[in-house]
């Protein structure tokens, strides 16, 4: 059951956005050659907890619990990745997802870095993801069904020859991190059957994982890393998302993007 939010519970949401944001903008700051995907997870799992904010990975359930309160995704791992040792090296890609609830309320995006300088397929492949996420998120005022954007997104990475995950989706969130309705990135006969209207109040954490070849992947056995089939990158851009009826409203903003008052 899709549950829309009052006006006051998304500007609450927009509260535990942007910690998120936060949690983004010192990420951001740590992503370079010789950093452990470890170390960036701990100050992420330090802000939160001084936030008194609930890290919403850690924890979920699988077949083992997920072990850390970031995704780190590095190079052909779509998403899933766990953080630990692994040291990042020049001209690798990697995919940051993180959650906290605040107050009650969650918030979660996820964010595609490269470190140092990345080859032009991985400069490209960044590109189009990130704009594969704005181009959804600004269908959504013109749209009344997800499927119309779900179609738009689709077919502008495709134009691009990459491909869009199927295999995950994006979700509703609000008190838990996944409500429904489930937020494909694609369009079949399948998902206009479960297709939901673009109502205010609604709000939708859309994350595209696009591919740079093939749309399979698999789970590595670990239980949680997903990679491409084919051993290319891939990459995942998200941001939670509330409609109102001024239109769509970004809850999870670019720390770049914002004014230094906020
Ligand atoms: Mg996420
Ligand atoms: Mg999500």
């Amino acid at each position: 059951m899709i549950t829309l939010k009052s006006r006051r519970e998304i500007e609450r949401m927009r509260q535990a956005g942007l910690l998120v944001t936060e949690a983004h903008r010192l990420i951001a700051s740590m992503i370079r050659p010789g950093v452990t995907t470890g170390e960036i997870d701990q100050a992420v799992e330090n802000l939160f907890l001084e936030h008194d904010a609930i890290p919403l990975f850690k924890g979920v359930p699988g077949p083992v619990p997920f072990p850390a309160v970031c995704c780190m995704s590095v190079n052909d791992e779509v998403v899933h990745g766990i953080p630990g040792d692994r040291v990042l090296e020049e001209g690798d890609i990697i995919a940051v997802d993180t959650g906290c609830k605040l107050n009650g309320w969650c918030g979660d995006s996820a964010w595609s870095y490269a470190v140092g300088e990345v080859d032009a397929e991985k400069k490209k492949l960044l590109e189009v993801g990130e704009d594969a996420l704005y181009l959804a998120i600004e269908e959504m005022k013109y749209a009344r069904w997800w499927s119309e954007v779900a179609g738009k997104l689709e077919a502008f990475i495709h134009s691009h020859g990459y491909s869009s995950v199927e295999e995950f989706v994006g979700h509703g969130i609000g008190r838990e991190m996944h409500e429904d309705p489930q937020v494909p990135h694609y369009v079949d006969d399948e998902t206009y059957e479960k297709d939901f209207e673009l109502k205010p109040g609604l709000v939708l954490a859309i994350e595209p994982m696009v591919n740079a070849g093939t749309k399979d992947v698999h789970v590595a056995e670990d239980h949680w890393t997903v990679h491409t089939a084919d051993g290319r990158p891939s990459v995942h851009f998200e941001h939670t998302v509330a409609m109102t009826s001024d239109g769509p409203v970004i809850l999870t903003p670019r720390f770049d993007t914002l004014k230094e008052a906020e």
